[in-house]
């Protein structure tokens, strides 16, 4: 039989990376179809700047300290980064969170710089003695070009992603680098998670997380400003999970653990170098 599939998302929305018209495709999280984009398979779900200023109150506490993340920024710093620095240089971490990177880059001699929307995040960077400010980076002129610009798991977050990419290439000196790391859903947890919606903020991360890109999707992004695009391999659980206390929360996450790791989610991580003529005006 062939059956249209159903669309749950109302009014026709364009796709945020490469702008074709986009179709719901199921009601996670939700309030918010969850959209595909039948062009470059990009999901992404729509949400209001109200709702996520919400999201990001005081209860967010995304910015934990992780040993186990920061191993994995030092080892991605020793083999991909330091490798294409020179003397001198200097990075921009957007949504630098406790301050592992600029922790990191500053360690090995990098002047690091971060900005984050969250005025908590910016108060514990500068009580460690981390260069941080709250900056809206859509919209700020930076005095200085940067050597790199770093995105830990920040794409992901935003309702207009292409915005970011912009102004990195505007913050990035010609030929500077942009470190891209965002999680990576395949397509039977976003399955599941729209077969059954309560276990999307689990599987997904809705609805903190609106964009859930491919390698082609990411790729496609980058390509308008970016060019010589390297992937690196990172492994699944690059941060320490929180201890879940009771019986049914841990049972809960191992089921979750089980389908992620059936499913084959993990992360994508980009680095990409500034083309020398990229278009950095809006
Ligand atoms: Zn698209």
């Amino acid at each position: 039989m062939n059956q249209e599939p159903r669309d749950f998302g109302g009014a026709a929305r364009r796709c945020p990376v490469c702008v074709s018209p986009s179709r719901g495709v199921a009601p996670i999280p939700a309030r918010h179809p969850l959209r595909t984009c039948p062009r470059c398979g990009h999901r992404f779900a729509l949400a209001t700047e109200v709702e996520l200023e919400a999201l990001y109150s005081s209860a967010y506490d995304g910015f934990r300290d992780d040993a186990l993340f920061e191993r994995g920024v030092r080892s991605l710093f020793a083999e991909h980064i330091l490798p294409r620095a020179k003397e001198s240089c200097t990075l921009l971490d957007v949504g630098c969170g406790n301050g592992t990177v600029l922790r990191v880059a500053s360690s090995l001699g990098i002047a690091a710089r971060g900005i984050d929307f969250s005025h908590a995040a910016v108060e514990l960077c500068v009580s460690r003695g981390l260069d941080a400010e709250v900056l809206n980076f859509a919209t700020h002129d930076f005095e200085t070009q940067f050597d790199f610009v770093t995105f830990w798991d920040v794409l992901e977050h935003l309702v207009a992603p292409s915005d970011f990419i912009r102004s990195a290439a505007r913050a990035l000196k010609p030929g500077g680098w942009l470190v891209v790391k965002v999680p990576h859903h395949r397509t039977l947890s976003v399955a599941i998670a729209a077969a059954v919606p309560r276990l999307a903020p689990a599987l997904l991360s809705t609805p903190a997380h609106l964009q859930f890109f491919t390698e082609a999707s990411l790729e496609r992004l980058l390509q308008p400003h970016f060019e010589a695009i390297q992937w690196v391999p990172l492994q699944r659980g690059m941060r320490t999970q929180t201890a879940a206390h009771s019986l049914r929360k841990r049972v809960a996450r191992g089921v979750v653990d089980a389908v992620l790791s059936a499913s084959g989610d993990g992360n994508l991580l980009a680095i990409a170098r500034r083309k020398r003529d990229a278009e950095t005006r809006s």
